[in-house]
């Protein structure tokens, strides 16, 4: 390869080379969970554009963990990845993507960070909603709802991770929200974690390379890695 090809290689656009194999398990959602998802998938929250502020977030927090991971661990997990978070918009698949080559999820993790909600923000933030009687959408903004502010634009999420530890595989985790998710066994995953957001029919303007610029923009300006849109670095 010649330099050009590596600094190709670095600065790609993300691949699509994941392939489920196996068989699909389907899981519930922790019933707050599933709760949770109905709200937001529902609501009409205007500022929808800040789940690409939570997903992001998450996938600056996997980088960290794993920058914290290598210095812990003693040059352990050999050679030091490239620490960036990339970002696709696809207009004709209709798809907002975001891959970090971070921390990566288990399939225990998948399980228990994408099936339940530890972050008190979400607890409190359904109390809240209870309390009000509100079907959330004025409350949304205020808590902040994480990974699962991605139902808000998606009709479909689908996740695929693999954790840095060599001896971990990779996995597919999907849902179209409701009640349940599905974890498949996954080759060629990268190290780190992919999402991929298919978009409801009224959000497509976040497969808009220039609306996406600016969303991130607004909302990620001071995040801790290099973001890349579309190959392209902001
Ligand atoms: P929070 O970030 O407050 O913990 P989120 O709902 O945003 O809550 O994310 C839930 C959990 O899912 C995270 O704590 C993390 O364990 C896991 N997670 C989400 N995105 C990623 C990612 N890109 N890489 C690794 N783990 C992730
Ligand atoms: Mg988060």
């Amino acid at each position: 390869a010649t330099s050009e090809d590596t600094e190709e290689d670095l600065h790609n656009i993300i691949k699509d080379e994941e392939k489920v194999v196996g068989q699909a398990n389907e899981h519930e959602f922790q019933a707050e969970t599933a709760e949770l998802l109905d709200i937001v998938a529902k609501s009409l929250y205007s500022e929808n554009e800040v789940f690409i502020r939570e997903i992001i977030s998450n996938a600056s927090d996997a980088l960290e963990k794993l920058r914290y991971n290598r210095l812990t661990t003693d040059g352990e997990g050999g050679e030091a990845p490239q620490m960036e978070i990339h970002i696709r918009t696809d207009k004709y698949e209709n798809t907002f993507t975001i891959q970090d080559t971070g921390i990566g999820m288990t399939k225990e993790e998948l399980s228990s960070n994408l099936g339940t909600i530890a972050r008190s923000g979400s607890k409190a933030f359904l109390k809240q909603v209870a309390d009000k009687g509100d079907a959330g959408s004025s409350i949304i903004g205020q808590f902040g709802v994480g990974f699962y502010s991605t139902f808000m634009v998606g009709s479909k999420v689908t996740v695929y991770t693999k954790s840095h530890d060599p001896n971990s595989k990779g996995y597919s985790w999907t849902s179209e929200g409701g009640v349940s998710y599905k974890i498949t066994e996954a080759e060629s995953v990268m190290p780190g974690t992919k999402i991929v957001v298919t978009l409801k029919p009224d959000c497509r303007k976040f497969a808009e390379e220039e609306t996406v610029k600016s969303i991130i923009k607004k909302h990620s300006a001071f995040v801790g890695f290099p973001v890349r849109l579309n190959g392209k670095l902001l």
